[in-house]
């Protein structure tokens, strides 16, 4: 495989749900993960949330940048999202100043990174899908279910056998 004149340049451009908010990370990003943790599923409002992370120089805000309202929690993390949709733009951690970590979610196109690694598996609810085989729901089109009894398992057993 050849390297791409220019490709030192790429980069992915992803947006909020409304379209307020725009965001630019070099390709490829950094690393990007799914995280588990009580604070990212509660700031997602989702089971997990899935990031790229960017090197803080090789990333910006195009478009929209007061419009991005910021929180920071106990620990001294921030957490920016759309002040006119509510979407997650960014989360900046505090013991890693020179990284920023986005939704992969926000991008449309490649980020030039796969998300391999899981962050806070042991605080995953038990009511996060779990890879279970699903189904088709008879009447409902579109709609898949793991059947009437789901399998009671801990994460641990899910996740962490050898
Ligand atoms: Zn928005």
């Amino acid at each position: 495989m050849t390297l791409q004149k220019g490709r030192r340049d790429a980069i992915a451009v992803g947006q909020c749900l409304c379209g307020k908010v725009q965001v630019e990370i070099g390709v490829p990003a950094r690393w990007a993960w799914h995280d588990h943790s009580h604070a990212s599923r509660r700031a997602h409002g989702a089971a997990y949330a899935t990031y790229v992370g960017s090197w803080r120089s090789r990333f910006r805000i195009t478009k929209g940048a007061r419009g991005v309202t910021r929180f920071r929690d106990e620990a001294g993390d921030v957490r920016g999202f759309c002040a006119r949709c509510g979407t997650p733009i960014l989360y900046e951690r505090k013991r890693s100043p020179q990284m920023v970590n986005l939704p992969r979610a926000l991008f449309d196109s490649r980020t030039g990174r796969e998300p391999l690694y899981h962050i806070g598996m042991g605080e995953s609810p038990e009511w996060a899908y779990r890879g279970e085989k699903l189904r088709p729901l008879k009447g409902y089109p579109g709609v898949l279910w793991t059947g009437p009894r789901r399998r009671k398992r801990a994460v641990h057993e899910l996740f962490l056998e050898p």
